[in-house]
């Protein structure tokens, strides 16, 4: 039997279906077991590979000439490629990695910059049956050894401006064996085990039988963003396609003529799930930006492709904001359809921001690097209510719940927690089986995120566990004070932590960056203050406010409060591998 699938889908494999009309129907309608249908199985149940079905499965049907990846380098350089395309690149990158000698199960990291080779070698990592482990291109060399390290990785994707990064932590990586480079380098090194991926590729054959995997085979390990602790490596497996091709139909309502872009790397479970795999496994058409953050560039971008469904995170929709109202009058972006946001909380104040900007309101989902896949979103049909993450997806199961697992009613803040077995929940923490196992509780997966939902069923979010602040008794969220704070027509942003206080156990305190043209004074200190609390409970107004420059944050773009209270509190750092630099 060659390549391809045995089991062909019930469903039409090339209409992808966005829910259309009422929530409560389509949850009630479905279930995994039709998600399953709309796949492509070599044994249903029990074997299915990701990349057979993003890349494959449309290089073999009607899809084949449609463009799958659409790149743009930070010079504005592009290039297309269509699905037939991608499975032939993938396949002689494929035959790479079995030439080098890749085995089922080994790990094989990229570290890369958003370079085509980096789409195309994570799905020719998946071909072989290998786990892929995409490493943010800003790493340094500790942040990169502790990953391949713990990992054991055998081989890496780099290439020339980053290699010298690994090679300060190379002799410490006995595991790793082989480095592919690509782009344009130097002669590779063979005592090293250097081979160069353009000369190989281009002598190996576009023909490649892909791994029958099975539905618990490991496809991807990402390290978490290290917000609260050190980065842990969840691991999923190839089941967790199921997941990831129906919540893009849902949350993100992909559609079959949609032009795609996500500004995730994929340094980053978002840069996979939904920079790859969602939109892929759906057969749609994706964009991808390797340069950096920049207004005009970005909002240029969305009018030139023409850019219908855009997944984003606060952060930039933050700095797109500090930017000011005048830069996106200079663009015609009535191509957006609909727009998602991810990664941490998004303040109202955006919501209100975009609403005149884009034509409609941005859409707030939540996931993490363990669920895989989004888990609550607020919906296309569905009223966007600002500030909340929404309601659960279609066969997601969350509950508020206490510390012994009852549920709480609505109204009550509470432990964040799903029911386990939706299928792109992560199988373990790589060398942390019993941290895994910690998060799995009286029936329930603990995600350490504090809640609480409404009547309606939406979901709020309070806070991490650990960034929830006790004052007087009283438990506040920072999400609701840098909410508040950043209402503010002066305040970019707002970092809110609890320090500690003899009477109060706790106050809260406020790190406050001004939006340019603003400068920082005594009075304008006293009137954020009074602003905010006018606007929150009387226990929950910042009684300290520090300005700042910018505030701490991961590479991907969240705020580490847990860096806020370390410096204030003169403790010591921790893990400060994925800090941004500025
Ligand atoms: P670490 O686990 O290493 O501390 P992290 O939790 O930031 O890092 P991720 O898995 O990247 O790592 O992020 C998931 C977390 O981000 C969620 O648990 C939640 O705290 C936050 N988050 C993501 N999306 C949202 C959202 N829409 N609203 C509120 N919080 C969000
Ligand atoms: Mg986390």
């Amino acid at each position: 039997m060659g390549a391809e699938a045995i089991h062909k889908p019930a469903l039409d494999q090339f209409s992808v279906q966005p829910i259309i009309g009422d929530y409560e129907e389509t949850c009630k309608d479905f279930d995994w077991e039709t998600a399953k249908d709309a796949l492509d199985w070599f044994e249903r149940d029990q074997s299915i590979n990701i990349a057979h079905n993003c890349i494959d499965r449309h290089a073999n049907g009607k899809l084949a000439d449609k463009v799958g990846l659409h790149w743009i380098g930070g010079d504005g350089s592009e290039k297309i490629y269509t699905f037939k395309q991608l499975k032939e690149e993938t396949n002689r990158c494929a035959n790479l990695l079995k030439q080098i000698g890749i085995a089922k199960g080994d790990r094989v990291f990229l570290f890369l910059n958003r370079i085509p080779e980096l789409y195309i070698g994570t799905m020719a990592i998946l071909k072989v049956g290998a786990v892929a482990g995409p490493l943010f291109s800003a790493f340094g060399p500790d942040a990169i050894k502790d990953r391949l390290e713990d990992s054991g990785a055998v081989a890496i994707f780099t290439e020339a401006s980053l290699k010298s990064r690994l090679e300060d932590v190379r002799s410490e990586l006995p595991d790793l064996k082989h480095v592919i480079l690509c782009g344009e380098h130097d002669a590779p090194d063979a005592a090293k085990g250097e081979v160069s991926y353009n000369e190989i590729t281009a002598a190996a054959s576009p023909e490649f039988e892909v791994e029958r995997t099975s539905i618990d085979d490991y496809s991807i390990m990402h390290y978490t963003s290290g917000t609260t602790g050190k980065p842990k490596g969840a691991v999923h497996r190839h089941n967790s396609i199921i997941s990831q091709k129906s919540t893009a139909q849902f949350a993100l309502d992909l559609q079959d003529n949609d032009i795609y872009w996500c500004t995730a790397d994929p340094g980053w479970v978002t840069g996979t799930s939904y920079g790859m795999i969602g939109p892929w496994s759906n057969g749609i058409t994706q964009l991808v930006y390797a340069g950096g953050f920049d207004p005009d560039t970005w909002y240029g971008i969305i009018e030139k492709h023409q850019v219908t469904v855009w997944y984003t995170a606060p952060t930039a929709i933050r700095m797109l904001m500090k930017a000011g109202d005048e830069v996106p009058k200079k663009y015609d972006m009535t191509c957006l359809r609909h727009i998602c946001s991810v990664g941490e909380p998004l303040n109202p104040e955006a919501i209100v921001w975009g609403k005149p900007i884009f034509n409609q309101a941005i859409h707030d989902n939540w996931w993490q690097t363990e669920t895989g896949c989004i888990m609550i979103a607020n919906y296309p049909p569905m009223e966007v209510r600002p500030g909340s993450m929404g309601r659960p997806i279609p066969g997601i199961q969350p509950g508020i719940i206490d510390d012994e697992g009852n549920e709480m009613p609505p109204g009550q803040e509470g432990n964040l927690a799903v029911r386990p077995g939706w299928p792109s929940m992560f199988q373990t923490y790589w060398n942390k089986q019993s941290m895994y196992d910690s998060r799995f509780q009286n029936g329930w997966y603990l995600t350490g995120d504090r809640a609480y939902k409404d009547e309606d069923g939406y979901y709020w979010f309070i806070g991490r566990s650990d960034d929830v602040i006790n004052t007087a008794g009283h438990l506040v969220g920072p999400f609701e004070v840098e909410s508040a704070l950043v209402e503010h027509p002066a305040v970019a942003e707002a970092g809110v932590i609890g320090k500690p206080d003899k009477e109060r156990m706790e106050i809260v305190k406020a790190f406050v960056a001004l939006k340019d043209g603003h400068e920082t004074s005594d009075e304008l200190k006293e009137e954020i203050r009074l602003f905010v609390r006018n606007r929150l409970a009387a226990h929950a107004y910042p009684r300290e406010i520090q300005f700042v420059d910018s505030l701490p944050k991961t590479r991907s773009g969240k705020i580490m409060r847990r860096l806020l209270k370390a410096r204030d509190q003169g403790l010591p750092e921790g893990d400060t591998s994925t800090l941004e630099e500025f």
